[in-house]
């Protein structure tokens, strides 16, 4: 029988998941547990505020975890890990650092991004922060997250795509001078590569407080919804452009009949259709999405033992996987000094 191949995947603690992360990953994630032998990590040397909220960093953890049990992940068939739990991941970063050039972070958009974010205040009002060298150095954290399993596949969001290319180049790097270690990982994006906020934003993200979470319940979405930006201002019954309305976005995206979304698509042209129409569906579609999700979550927030079980075991798993990785590393860089003298 052939070895299944391996899926990493992850998500820093900081807070609840979102249709964001459940559209953009874990969607993917749950669908393919099943063919892939999975590592989902809860990346929380990755947080950019680490030092000063370790709290917020403990608890999400356990968010992340009942989040991902709501979602449909089977925590024995698949190991849940929690990374800095798993100290090879440190040593791998600073080893594979020096095969990394500074200008491939320099450029990295997505850093550059986030980078920008946390200096200038994510939210209005917010305070300005100085970003800590963890933070610049984190996609080589995640080069390291990737290759520790020697993963062939890493589905996430679109954000995420130059870290796996950066995966990519590090991972040949170091096979063709050294030893032929890593499989060379490719990126699976889902369904929705990033998906918009609900206040019309760009993506859908915790700092900007524009997110339908996972275990909102049923009144929240309505809630959250009734207030969605819903594009430029329109007579209700005023002709408009579905393009210009993030409403549509998300009709597409979760409501799983399309014929239905293609007629009020084409009223919406020609007749216009009432924002509240289209929310009203919306928000019924996504409490559709999300109510099992919630009873599930529901049932393990009842079994927090269980919960903790799974993080344990699943890291457990995992550190067998990352010792014989540092092992094969080690090796191909002929780091056992004592050994050969
Ligand atoms: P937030 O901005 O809400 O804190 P994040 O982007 O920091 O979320 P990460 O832990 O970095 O969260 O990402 C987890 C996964 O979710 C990644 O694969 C990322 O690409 C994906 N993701 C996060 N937000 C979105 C979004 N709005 N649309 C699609 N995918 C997303
Ligand atoms: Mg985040």
């Amino acid at each position: 029988m052939t070895e299944r191949k391996r899926i990493l995947t992850g998500i820093r603690p900081t807070g609840s998941l979102h249709l964001g992360h459940y559209a953009g990953a874990i969607e993917n994630w749950v669908r393919l547990q099943h063919e892939y032998d999975c590592s989902f990590l809860i990346a929380d040397y990755q947080v950019s505020d680490y030092a000063d909220d370790i709290t917020h960093v403990r608890q999400s953890v356990w968010e992340v975890a009942l989040d991902w049990l709501g979602a449909g992940l089977n925590p024995e068939g698949s190991n849940f890990v929690i990374e800095s739990l798993v100290p090879e991941h440190t040593e791998l970063t600073t080893l594979l650092s020096w095969f990394l050039p500074v200008s491939m972070l320099e450029r990295n958009p997505t850093l550059k991004a986030e980078m920008a974010a946390i200096e200038e205040g994510e939210e209005p009002g917010s305070e300005r922060k100085p970003v800590p060298v963890a933070f610049y150095t984190y996609p080589v954290m995640q080069v390291a997250n990737i290759l520790m399993p020697r993963a062939h596949l890493v589905p996430v969001g679109e954000d995420q795509l130059p870290h796996i290319e950066m995966t990519r180049e590090i991972a040949r790097r170091f096979n063709n001078r050294f030893k032929d270690v890593f499989p060379e990982p490719d990126a699976l994006v889902g369904r929705v590569p990033r998906l918009v906020g609900i206040d019309g934003n760009a993506k859908m993200s915790k700092s900007r407080n524009n997110t339908i979470d996972l275990k909102d319940d049923a009144a929240t979405v309505t809630k959250k919804i009734r207030g969605m930006y819903g594009g430029p201002p329109r007579g209700a019954t005023e002709p408009g452009d579905p393009e210009e309305n993030p409403i549509f976005l998300y009709l597409a995206a979760f409501d799983p009949d399309e014929s239905e979304v293609a007629e009020l698509r084409k009223r919406y042209e020609t007749e216009g259709v009432p924002n509240k129409e289209l929310k009203e569906l919306l928000t019924a579609r996504l409490n559709d999405l999300l109510e099992p999700m919630r009873e599930r979550r529901a049932y393990y927030e009842a079994r927090m033992p269980d919960v903790r079980e799974a993080l344990e075991q699943g890291t457990k798993r995992f550190q067998v996987l990352a010792r014989e990785t540092m092992e094969m590393v080690r090796d191909g860089l002929d780091l056992n000094y004592l050994e050969k003298y």
